[in-house]
């Protein structure tokens, strides 16, 4: 009697666990609008096509926002470097100055993520002097290399290298060929976050494989892509790791056409 009124107490709370779960399950469902997961990475355009001078695409911002607040990217042209923070979208010029995107602009390359750490996905960092060293450290801390990994790191950096680039016009030439036209800028002693992406190796041609971080200053009056960094002790690192990609590849002629072979 006793060893039966114990087995239906484990029952009951067994239920109890699978509704909660459950909830929380379709809870996290109705934040992404029922998209491919509870936290699918989101990906417009492929690299390939970048690197070919493709460098027009058809997704809006206004639509990149319904699959993440979280990620970075490029716009038409490529003009400039794009990062997203806390639901906030920027375009950052040669100037090197962020600038609020506006729903209807384009991008041929973005990555996004709705990002929501859990607790014991938050590490405090060494201090790193280089870029290399900072990657080796996350390294330490990241479970899987095979994982698509959103980083955000918030601390305060001693050098900030960044860059951008200019906008181009058609016919476009191709990604090498614009960043060898990039302004570089050096920003010093400034609190800030690198926001990014860890992407496995078998990414190669749609994604990058390894990291990619751009940078937004706390004051959000300067960022970039990443090139190097030197980064103070006690920087925060936080992580959400996806086992889903989600890929949007672009519909206009230019992509249509284009040979990937
Ligand atoms: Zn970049």
């Amino acid at each position: 009697m006793e060893v039966e009124m114990r087995r239906s107490a484990v029952s009951i709370s067994l239920i109890g666990l699978l509704i909660l779960t459950l909830a929380l399950f379709c809870g996290s469902c109705a934040d992404n609008g029922g998209a491919a997961g509870e936290d699918a990475v989101y990906q417009a355009g492929t690299i390939t096509a970048l690197q070919q001078g493709i460098l027009e695409g058809d997704e809006t911002f206004a639509d990149l926002r319904e699959h993440g607040d979280f990620g970075l990217g490029t716009f038409n042209g490529l003009d400039g470097e794009m990062v997203a923070l806390e639901g906030k979208f920027y375009q950052i010029r040669t100037d090197g100055l962020p600038r609020n995107v506006a729903g209807g602009e384009e991008t041929p390359f973005a990555v996004v993520i709705r990002f929501e750490p859990g607790s014991a996905q938050e590490k405090t960092l060494p201090a790193s002097s280089s870029s290399d060293e900072l990657k080796a450290a996350l390294d330490r801390i990241l479970p899987t290399s095979n994982d698509f990994d959103a980083v955000r790191i918030d601390g305060t950096f001693d050098l900030v290298k960044a860059r951008s680039v200019p906008a181009q016009q058609k016919p476009y030439p191709t990604l090498d060929e614009v960043v060898a036209q990039q302004t570089v800028y050096e920003l010093h002693e400034i609190k800030g976050t690198l926001i990014g992406f860890r992407f496995p190796s078998f990414v190669q041609g749609i994604n990058q494989p390894g990291y990619h971080f751009h940078f937004l200053s706390e004051d959000r009056k300067s960022g970039g892509h990443m090139l190097d960094c030197s980064l103070r002790a006690g920087a925060k690192a936080t992580f959400d790791s996806s086992k889903e990609l989600e890929l949007k590849l672009p519909g206009n002629s230019d992509f249509n056409k284009a040979s990937f072979n």
